[in-house]
């Protein structure tokens, strides 16, 4: 009976410690670098479905000055929330357009 609780103890030890290196590995991997995105294009499906344009017709609304921007102010390229993975033009434009406060 010691032998079985000792085991089954030391084979949850083990899936924890697998478990917890898988984790921690993946949370020590710097996330991407925006200018490692591949750039969001106009002809991207979402892009399509949401009006995106590279260059925005109001120079009042345009991705540099909307909430859902991500990265850092003056790169060119910047992750945005709505599209993961791909980064958009800061001059760019879409329908989700959301003044940053
Ligand atoms: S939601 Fe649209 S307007 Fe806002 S940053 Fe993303 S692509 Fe640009």
């Amino acid at each position: 009976m010691k032998n079985t609780t000792n085991r089954r103890n030391f084979l949850k030890l083990g899936l924890a410690s697998v478990i917890g290196i898988t984790v921690g590995k993946e949370l020590l991997v710097k996330p991407a670098h925006a200018s490692d995105l591949p750039h969001l294009t106009e002809d991207d499906p979402q892009a399509k479905a949401l009006q995106y344009v590279h260059q925005a017709a109001d120079s009042d609304k345009h991705c540099g000055n909307c909430a859902l921007i991500q990265g850092n102010d003056g790169d060119e390229w910047r992750p945005c929330a709505i599209f993961p993975g791909k980064a958009v033009n800061t001059n760019g434009w879409c329908s989700a357009w959301v003044k940053k406060p």
